[in-house]
This record gives C-alpha cells, sequence and structure tokens, in this order.
C-alpha cells in the first residue's frame, strides 16, 4: 500500500499564490506517484478570498482538505493546527507563495526513505529579495542565539521540511503556548539533513512581515529558547555594584586628602541617566519572561478553529 504524505500549508490573504500554489502540487505529485498526498490549508484569518477559494478546491478535490481559524493567530499557530490534523506517514510544512520549492519534495523524500534521516528540512543560501535591514538583524538574531541558547539554530533555516510521522508526534508532544517552530524542531532532535537552495521570489502577494512583526518574532525565539538574558541581567547588576564599590573608596581617599570641593554635578547626572536605563532594560528582560510565563499559566487555546472541510458552519 502507497504512505500517505500530509503537506501542511499556512495561508494568510493569499487569494493570489494559492491557484498557482495547488497547479504546482498537483503537477509535482502526479511524478510523484509512488505516495498519496493530502494537502491541508490553513486559513490564518484572511481577509480576503482565501476561504472561497480552498473551500472550492476542497469540494473539487478530496485530496484538499483545510481548517479555518475564527481570526488571524500567527503562522506557527496554523503549522500547529495542520501538524494535529494531519494523518499522513510523512508531514511536510510549507509556504503557499512557492518560495519553498515543491521540486524538492521528491531528493527530501529519498533522504528520510533511502538515506534513513528522520527528517529532511531546508534553508536558502542567500536572502536575495529581502530588504538590507532585514539581512543585517536576520544575521544578528542567529549570531545572538547561537552563542546564548543551547539549542543549535541553523540560520536561513526555512520552515520547509520533510518529517515522519515519529518526530511530528515528537512535536506534538510539546504543549507550550509560545511556540517558535525553529526552536521546537530542533529541541525535539532526530536526525536532520539539510538541504540548501536559493532564495526564490514569492509568486504573487506580499509578505505577511514587517519589521516589528520580525523583531517581536526574534525575541520570542530568544526568550523561548534560552535563560541567558536574566542571567546577563544579574551580571550587569554584580558590575555595577562593584563599580560602585570601587568609585566609593576612590572618593574616600580623595576626600581625605584633598578635602572635599563640591563638583561633578554633571557627570552625576550622567551615572543617574545610566544606571537608571540599565534598571529599566533589565526589568524589562524579565518582565518578558513574566509575561512569557503569564500566558503559559493561562493555557488558552493556540488558536480557535471555526470551519473545516468536514465541518462547516450551520
Ligand atoms: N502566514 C500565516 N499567518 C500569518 C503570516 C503568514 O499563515 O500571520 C503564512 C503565509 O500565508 C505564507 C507563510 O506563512 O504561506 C510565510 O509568510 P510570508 O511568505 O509572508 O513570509 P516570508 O516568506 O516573507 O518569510
Ligand atoms: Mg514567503
Amino acid at each position: 500500500m502507497k504512505k500517505l504524505l500530509s503537506i501542511v500549508v499556512p495561508c494568510y490573504n493569499e487569494e493570489e499564490s494559492i491557484p498557482v500554489y495547488y497547479d504546482a502540487m498537483v503537477k509535482e505529485m502526479t511524478e510523484m506517484n509512488y505516495i498519496d498526498f493530502e494537502i491541508i490549508f490553513i486559513n490564518d484569518g484572511s481577509k480576503d478570498k482565501t476561504l472561497p477559494i480552498i473551500r472550492d478546491l476542497a469540494k473539487k478535490d478530496k485530496r484538499i482538505r483545510y481548517i479555518s481559524f475564527s481570526r488571524n493567530f500567527g503562522k506557527e499557530a496554523a503549522i500547529l493546527a495542520g501538524l494535529r490534523a494531519s494523518k499522513g506517514d510523512f508531514v511536510t510544512t510549507m509556504d503557499v507563495d512557492l518560495q519553498d520549492p515543491p521540486s524538492l519534495l521528491p531528493d527530501m523524500y529519498k533522504g528520510i526513505v533511502e538515506e534513513g534521516y528522520d527528517c529532511v528540512a531546508t534553508k536558502s543560501t542567500s536572502r536575495h529579495g529581502y530588504s538590507f535591514i532585514r539581512k543585517i538583524f536576520t544575521s544578528l538574531f542567529y549570531k545572538i542565539i547561537g552563542s546564548i541558547s543551547k539549542i543549535e539554530m541553523v540560520a536561513g533555516a526555512r520552515d520547509y521540511r520533510l518529517m515522519t510521522r515519529q518526530m511530528v508526534d515528537a512535536i506534538l508532544s510539546m504543549t507550550e503556548y509560545n511556540r517558535y517552530s525553529k526552536g521546537i524542531f530542533s529541541f525535539v532532535g532526530f536526525d536532520t539533513k539539510w538541504i540548501e537552495y536559493e532564495n526564490q521570489e514569492r509568486v504573487a502577494g506580499t509578505t505577511k512581515w514587517n519589521f516589528w512583526k520580525l523583531f517581536k518574532y526574534a525575541v520570542d525565539g530568544i526568550v523561548g529558547f534560552s535563560t541567558a538574558p536574566l542571567i546577563f541581567a544579574s551580571f550587569i547588576g554584580i558590575l555595577f555594584c562593584f563599580i560602585a564599590f570601587i568609585m566609593i573608596i576612590f572618593i574616600i581617599i580623595r576626600t581625605i586628602i584633598w578635602s572635599d570641593p563640591v563638583a561633578g554635578w554633571p557627570s552625576l547626572v550622567c551615572i543617574i541617566f545610566f544606571v537608571g536605563g540599565i534598571n529599566l532594560f533589565c526589568t524589562g528582560i524579565i518582565g518578558e519572561y513574566l509575561a512569557k510565563t503569564y500566558l503559559e499559566t493561562k493555557k488558552r487555546p493556540v488558536y480557535i478553529i471555526k470551519e473545516t472541510e468536514s465541518k462547516k458552519r450551520v
């Protein structure tokens, strides 16, 4: 009997990309006729015609399934919903904009079936098509997280990967609310083969990321998979106590030798501002972790489903 491949595709305002993606996938999967497939589109609260389009596809083609959220919950939530719904022996996650080329699938499948890997992941060799600022911050992010987290995160890694059922079940056993996939993939371990490819331009539509969203995403990654910033806060505290101690000794000695001419008002103001700033910064770090803990303890659902191919609105 043929094995089943589940393809999980998050979509947010992708009315233009979906038809192109569907055609490309059907073409690719006809070539890969040694495996059955199902495509699970996750409509992440799109405001355009994404939902009617995937609804129609699902009606026409029984291999198409979909999940529609009650609002936008973000790509991580969409991936989680897709993984939970997947029935395949193998599962792949990919973008709908064809930046993740379907033509890589046969090679990825070979990596698992013939070479014995649990997962074949992809990374792009260039960040061609992304803005200069985004490139700088992305590489800065990987440098920071690489040095402070025990979890290895590969620079340029995409969310395009093919996994065995066993690995997917391991991912689903991670119950955290703040889901940062790149970290989770790496946390669960398993043997991963990396395939590189040139970054592709989107076929249609525009990127859903702006600078602020990416910045928050980076902070989520750091806070989710490292506690080093907390240690950094304590370290800065100890360092400042030490500097203050040296200064006290210096001032005592200076007063004994030269008495005490009152001076140094500007430097005092600078120091107050500086220390105040560091203080707020460290409180912010602690606050960030506290906020994450707060959200975790509430145990809110990561997403809410409004409609699927088998559960329509009455
Ligand atoms: N996406 C989503 N929810 C969001 C943002 C994005 O499901 O809130 C989907 C989007 O439709 C696409 C994928 O995630 O399939 C990657 O988004 P995008 O192409 O905008 O990111 P980029 O490739 O620029 O990193
Ligand atoms: Mg994209």
